[in-house]
């Protein structure tokens, strides 16, 4: 059975609309040593403040995972404020930092760019959808593998792979997904990788 996060905890309405322009435009991430000297001193504290408080998390909780904790646990409230300390950076004009940018998907103060925005890390290390709140489900999906070389011509080789959907606002992906085109040699590297994996573990 999924759950419903209500949309306020997920994000306010003026972080909504928010989103919506780095939607349309999310700027060249950028390092922090190359934008050093043009930061303002609220800049600059709000950084140290976040680098100190992601220190602390991962010091004390380890990697942000996957696991049930309820929203009173310490690492709940940790990572809610590292959230939004993220979206002050973000409103503070620092989106162009890729530390910002990275871990404000991390912890959830954006929905992660690379799943076209749609879903968002909740503190618990869960993902739910940006446009309803519903947790986020994994459909399994098998994809033949095809050759570039011969197309339409498979290998009669399928892989597994396990896609992300919303349960409200999506159809569960189709079981069969689209083929992987690759080259013929892609497969013969491959299991040269893998032959090296076995030599080494047995
Ligand atoms: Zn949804």
């Amino acid at each position: 059975m999924s759950k419903t996060v209500p949309l306020k905890a997920i994000a306010d309405a003026s972080f909504r609309e928010f989103v919506k322009t780095l939607q349309k435009h999310l700027p060249e991430p950028q390092k922090i040593e190359s934008v050093k000297k043009n930061l303002t001193s609220v800049q600059i504290q709000t950084l140290k403040k976040i680098g100190e408080l992601i220190e602390t998390d991962e010091r004390e909780n380890g990697a942000l995972q996957a696991e049930e904790i309820s929203q009173k646990d310490p690492k709940w409230i940790l990572r809610v404020r590292i959230r939004n300390i993220l979206r002050q950076a973000m409103e503070e004009g620092l989106i162009h930092l890729g530390f910002v940018q990275r871990y404000g998907a991390r912890y959830g103060a954006i929905p992660d760019p690379t799943s076209n925005w749609k879903y968002i890390k909740l503190p618990n290390g869960f993902w739910a959808c940006w446009t309803c709140g519903t947790d986020v489900m994994g459909a399994e999906i098998r994809r033949p593998v095809h050759f570039r070389e011969m197309p339409g011509a498979g290998s009669g080789e399928v892989r597994t792979e396990t896609v992300p959907y919303c349960p409200q606002c999506e159809e569960k992906p189709s079981e069969h997904g689209p083929p992987i085109v690759e080259g013929l040699a892609d497969g013969y590297y491959r299991d040269v990788e893998e032959a090296r994996v076995l030599a080494r573990n047995l």
